[in-house]
């Protein structure tokens, strides 16, 4: 292990060694890898992005055998269409959905695997309803370490499908209530001595950092102006805030861009604590979203994502059940077959300009978290513009349909 690596609460700074088994304090916090010396990081040369950030990262050594070939996925201008739909002149798109399995999931799956093998751990173990559960169990089973998947059992046959295929055991457990049953597995995780990753654990995101250290080579240094993320667990949000400061503190760029905190109106426990002026998550439960990837209603480490709004001017922005399919559509119109978790940030945005609250001419970057195929369910509420048509008919089809 590295030296001088610890975990370190967000709000009250308490300290843990970095082998912690947990993965938030005993008060609730959030924890956040912190190294000694960060200061005097430099960027390297080297083939891979873990190889060049070292400094930033805690581990010893990422080994290139447990990588599926996450990151390197385009980030592109926006088309005029989108930069029409939302009113800025300066948007571009980081098209996550081009990972492994189609998600930045695989970035955080990264980052837990080389903690696993850093901490010679032969199992490791997730709660799931989805991206996080296949991501984990697909790098699991390139890097044979086992995984065990927590779902509610009343997970799609699909999703469970995703994490079975690659060897992952899968219990579908019973219990009356989602949160309930997360709560309970979490506390099992330091009594069996087993490492259950979540959605905003330390070390999952250390790897979603990975990403803006990825943007600031492929912007040449240059650090955007916004970056808007869809949020539930919060830890892509904060890691992603997190190699843009610890860029900064080694001095390597000059300011940090603000994080837009996207939510879906029906689920919204953190964009409306920052909209109310509130200080602590208001939790969200009986709802429903088709913007299902983002679902947690009450987030864990939710409190610092408010906490860090105040202290660094970020926005916060929620739409509704329409604006999300609308935005899905609009970005498939322009190439883009993204969930509808993702497609949210495209409406906040556009929502966010119109209030004043963005400039026109500011860079913002909307981050396409994960693919459209995962979720076949929501195509039932868009035209989808398909017909029958008899072999015969088709000459007399096309003549009346394509003009
Ligand atoms: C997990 C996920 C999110 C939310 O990220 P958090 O780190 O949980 O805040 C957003 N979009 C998609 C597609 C996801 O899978």
């Amino acid at each position: 292990m590295k030296s001088g690596v610890k975990l370190v609460s967000t709000l009250t700074n308490l300290e843990y060694p970095f082998e912690r088994i947990e993965e938030f304090a005993e008060n609730g916090e959030s924890l956040e890898v912190h190294i000694d010396g960060l200061e005097n990081a430099r960027t390297k040369s080297g083939r891979y992005l873990w190889e060049r950030f070292a400094d930033f990262l805690p581990f010893t050594k990422i080994d290139i055998s447990i990588s599926l070939g996450e990151g390197n996925t385009a980030l592109i201008k926006a088309d005029k269409k989108l930069l029409d739909f939302t009113g800025l002149d300066n948007l571009l798109l980081k098209n996550e959905t081009q990972n492994p399995t189609w998600s930045f999931k695989d970035r955080g799956s990264l980052a837990c695997i080389a903690m696993a093998k850093e901490m010679g751990e032969s199992v490791s173990a997730t709660i799931s309803t989805g991206n996080m559960g296949s991501s984990i169990s697909a790098y699991g089973a390139k890097s044979g370490i086992k995984i065990i998947v927590f779902v509610p059992e009343f997970t799609p046959k699909e999703k469970v499908i995703a994490m079975g295929i690659h060897g992952a055991t899968v219990l579908k457990i019973i219990a009356p209530d989602y949160s309930e049953m997360k709560k309970q597995v979490l506390s099992l995780a330091k009594k069996m001595n087993l490492r259950i990753v979540s959605g905003n654990g330390p070390i999952r995101t250390e790897g979603y950092k990975m990403t803006s250290f990825e943007m600031f080579e492929q912007m040449e240094g240059e650090v955007p102006d916004y970056i808007a993320i869809p949020t539930s667990a919060c830890g892509h949000i904060r890691g992603i805030f997190k190699g843009y400061n610890e860029l900064k503190r080694a001095g390597i760029i000059e300011k940090v861009p603000k994080m837009i905190v996207v939510q879906a109106l029906n689920n919204s426990p953190i964009v409306s604590a920052i909209k109310q002026g509130r200080r602590e998550v208001i939790p969200f439960s009986n709802f429903h979203t088709v913007a299902e990837a983002i679902t947690t209603g009450n987030p864990m480490g939710g409190d610092e994502i408010i906490d860090k709004a105040y202290k660094y001017g970020w926005l916060a922005e929620s739409v509704t059940e329409e604006e999300i399919l609308e935005s899905q559509r609009r970005l498939a119109e322009s190439g883009y077959f993204v969930e509808p978790a993702s497609a949210t940030s495209l409406f906040a945005v556009k929502k966010l300009r119109e209030q004043g609250k963005i400039e026109q001419s500011a860079s913002v970057v909307i981050i396409l978290t994960g693919s459209g195929l995962k979720d076949s369910e929501v195509l039932q509420y868009h035209q989808l513009n398909e017909s029958f048509v008899e072999l015969k008919d088709v000459e007399g089809y096309l003549g009346t349909h394509t003009t």
